[in-house]
């Protein structure tokens, strides 16, 4: 079983993807918590470059091509082998990130980005996609421009969010969308729900 956890800066991604790492574990499940852009060593130094602010000027497309290089990595090396062990992969982050953050947010073409994407991944789709939606400018106040992402304009991260959202409303039945002021436990418990029976698949 495959999930993924999406939102914007500052949403509690991590600390929903956490809980229900817990959870799981607590149920015997072995799970393998993952995240991108950086959980393999390709990716650790993709990460350093595509978010550290001394990078300065990057093109549009070089980036989404470090993310897709970061995507490739590490679903060939970290998610696949583990969905092939029979273990629950959680990650923080996926396809759905790279088109909106450097689809919508950077307005590339969505359909090409998505391509690429898509090519990256082998077309490897989550079960379930939970989608941490918040208002950019709550969620930023958590940060004060930690990265060169975080340092875009409100612009960028509103059109980011409208991309998450578009991308859950058009498919329903791979998406939970829950609403990131909601008290953690009552968050935690909607995933729980979600989660439940997709395991033993
Ligand atoms: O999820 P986390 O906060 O670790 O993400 C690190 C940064 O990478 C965030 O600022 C996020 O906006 C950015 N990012 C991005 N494009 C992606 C994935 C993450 O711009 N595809």
């Amino acid at each position: 079983v495959f999930v993924c956890f999406e939102g914007g800066e500052g949403a509690g991604k991590s600390t929903q993807a956490a809980a229900l790492e817990a959870w799981l574990t607590s149920e015997g499940y072995a799970v393998r918590h993952t995240f991108e852009p950086g959980d393999t060593e390709v990716g650790r130094r993709v990460r350093q470059i595509v978010l550290d602010p001394a990078t300065g000027s990057l093109a549009d497309r070089t980036e989404a091509l470090l993310y897709a290089a970061d995507k490739a990595e590490h679903v060939e090396t970290v998610v696949l082998p583990a969905l092939a062990r029979g273990e629950v992969v959680v990650t923080d982050r996926y396809v759905d990130s790279t088109l909106a953050y450097q689809g919508a947010g950077r307005t590339l073409d969505v359909a090409e980005v998505e391509r690429v994407a898509r090519w990256a991944t082998g077309d490897l789709r989550p079960h379930l996609t939970v989608l941490l939606d918040l208002e950019p400018s709550a969620g930023l106040e958590r940060f004060e421009g930690r990265d060169r992402i975080e340092q875009e304009s409100l612009g960028f991260h509103q059109r980011v969010r409208a991309s998450f959202l578009a991308l859950a409303a058009a498919d329903p039945q791979h998406y939970l969308v829950l609403d990131a002021r909601c008290p953690v436990e009552e968050l935690t418990a909607a995933v729980r729900a979600r989660v439940e029976p997709l395991l033993g698949q």
